[in-house]
């Protein structure tokens, strides 16, 4: 008998976003997703967020496969990043359907990183051999095409990881959940399923996704004036169906925001999205058709700072300009998290005059994520021996674990993990193992990872209480002072009786000097160091007495 077998989340619990899962025996690894999450409003300055794949560090020989099972940001958006930061020199191949594997393809592209790496694509159900595993993909309904769940075949079992799935029984593209599948895993005797969590606070089933066309054609029916919708650019089977109800009411599309208009081409590419020859207009030739004969589908439903929508809402978008008689459909709901932003630019929406509608005030939106019922179907069919929640915050894979019991699934074997938590199994059963290094990677610009907790402390505590920066001149000799110290200061609220407080300060600065100072009389000269130090000690002190606010404090110190 080999040795244990290893299921180590590096990201997805806990949270929603940067799903990444390491699947590990006999020393060989697997590694299920790459996803990314996009920061929250407190992350001052960050771009993306990406699982910390620290473990994974020095062992590029050891990962024999990366499977991808669909091509969400949060599954496939830390690919790029991947593949830079642990394998400099040779890549593991990269394993997709064949709109992930597109998708996969597209990201590398832009990273320039398409020569370095083999992107295979697979159709379900063909399974492949990668070192001591055996690997298959197994269809599932999503809010993309081609998303897959994986089953990963070791020495100890086979596990299932869900992907992001529902049991749509009418999805768009005919292509409903592989049940028949999925129950054959279940009769053959499943030893782990990993599964999303995403809707477990959701009672019932998901709707369909092809409920929502109806629904979007009776909203465009109540428009006269221009149309935007707004969705995920991902969302291809959301695009076709606006793109069908604007051909019903006789209406072109313009594409605005640069990933629906990539999504949109690959879409078209593989045949998951058609439009008639003349539908689609560019963006600058909005303005030549009446507004009652246009329909644009833009980025946006999240809020992003910079997305098309955001931009529009702000007035600052070079190519359309909104006013009143403009109807925005948000067909998608908001992430967790990203409630503030999208209900900002709602307002600033209303406030340019435009009709909002939302999937409270119409049905134009489905979850891609299974609810309750769905989510115990896939524990019955499955009939897992060991059950692992993943793919949400703790609430729900605290929700989802009961669901497990509810549908019979021994307490004991469900396991409520954590990223860096690892579930070992071997032939003695399944435990937790010992924690290793997770988090999170933050990247800042292009730059990955050299933007530590430190660096955000910083950008939130200037955020908030501003800056003190003093410049003291002394003596290099004598470590006494020479002039009057500099104090600037930015940002720092209530500093209405700031010319006292400033003399103050400037007193204490001079102190601090002073004391140092006599200490290298008796001694052999005064370290800049502990000068600086010293400084922003006493500084943040005085500071704090004065304002109650902490302030960051930047001693500078000039000998001469
Ligand atoms: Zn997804
Ligand atoms: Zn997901």
């Amino acid at each position: 008998m080999s040795g244990k077998l290893r299921v180590l989340p590096l990201g997805g619990l806990g949270e929603i976003g940067k799903n990444m899962t390491v699947i590990e025996q006999d020393g060989k690894i697997v590694v299920i997703d790459t996803g990314l999450m996009f920061p929250t409003a407190d992350m001052l300055g960050i771009d993306l967020v990406l699982p910390d794949f620290d473990y994974l560090r020095g062992r590029a020989d050891d990962v024999e496969a990366i499977v991808i099972t669909h091509g969400h940001e949060d599954h496939i958006g830390a690919l790029p990043y991947v593949i830079r930061e642990l394998f400099p020199e040779e890549t593991p191949p990269v394993y997709a359907a064949p709109l992930t594997a597109e998708m996969a393809r597209s990201k590398l592209e832009e990273h320039k990183l398409l020569d370095a790496v083999e992107v295979i694509e697979r159709d379900c159900l063909e399974p492949w051999d990668a070192g001591p595993f055996s690997l298959e993909l197994v269809h599932v309904s999503h809010s993309i095409p081609d998303a897959c769940g994986v089953v990963v075949g070791t020495d100890h079992g086979s596990i299932f990881l869900t992907g992001d799935y529902k049991f749509d029984q009418t999805p768009v593209d005919g292509q409903p959940t592989d049940m028949s599948r999925l129950a054959e895993l279940g009769s053959e005797g499943l030893l782990l399923l990993c599964g999303d969590s995403t809707n477990a606070d959701r009672a019932g089933i998901a709707p369909s996704e092809s409920s929502i066309g109806p629904h979007l054609e009776e909203a465009f029916a109540r428009c006269e004036g221009r149309i935007l919708v707004t969705s995920f650019a991902s969302n291809i089977h959301r695009v076709q169906q606006v793109i069908d109800a604007s051909v019903v009411h006789g209406r072109k599309i313009a594409l605005i925001g640069r990933s629906m208009r990539r999504n949109f081409a690959i879409g078209r590419k593989l045949g998951h999205i058609y439009a008639p020859d003349g539908m689609v207009i560019k963006p600058k030739e909005i303005d030549d058709y009446p507004d009652d004969e246009v329909c644009v589908i833009c980025t946006g439903s999240q809020g992003e700072p910079l997305s098309a929508l955001r931009r529009m809402a702000n007035n600052d978008h070079g190519q359309i300009t909104l006013h009143s008689g403009d109807t925005v459909m948000f067909s998608a709901s908001p992430v967790p998290g990203n409630e503030r932003a999208v209900n900002e630019t709602i307002d600033r929406l209303f406030h340019i005059g435009a009709t909002v509608v939302t999937a409270k005030d119409a049905p134009i939106h489905a979850s891609g994520h299974g609810y309750r019922e769905e989510l115990k179907m896939m524990i019955n069919l499955t009939k897992p021996k060991y059950v692992m929640p993943i793919h949400g915050d703790f609430q729900r894979l605290v929700l989802h674990s009961r669901l497990a019991e509810e549908v019979g699934i021994d307490p004991d074997d469900i396991f409520r993990m954590e990223n860096g938590l690892p579930l070992e199994i071997d032939e003695n059963g399944a435990r937790v193992g010992d924690r290793v290094k997770s988090g999170m990677i933050f990247v800042d610009g292009l730059e990955v990872g050299d933007v530590e907790d430190v660096a955000l402390r910083d950008r939130r505590m200037l955020s908030n209480d501003g800056v003190f920066i003093v410049v003291a001149t002394v003596s290099e000799q004598s470590g006494e002072a020479i002039g009057d110290p500099e104090v600037i200061f930015r940002g720092v609220p209530f500093m209405d009786d700031a010319d006292d407080m400033l003399d103050d300060l400037k007193i204490t600065v001079g102190t601090s000097i002073a004391d140092l100072a006599k200490k290298v009389k008796n001694s052999e000269g005064v370290a800049e160091s502990e000068l600086r130090e010293k400084l922003h000690n006493d500084v943040a002190r005085f500071v704090y007495e004065r304002t109650k606010r902490r302030p960051m404090v930047l001693p500078v110190i000039v000998e001469v």
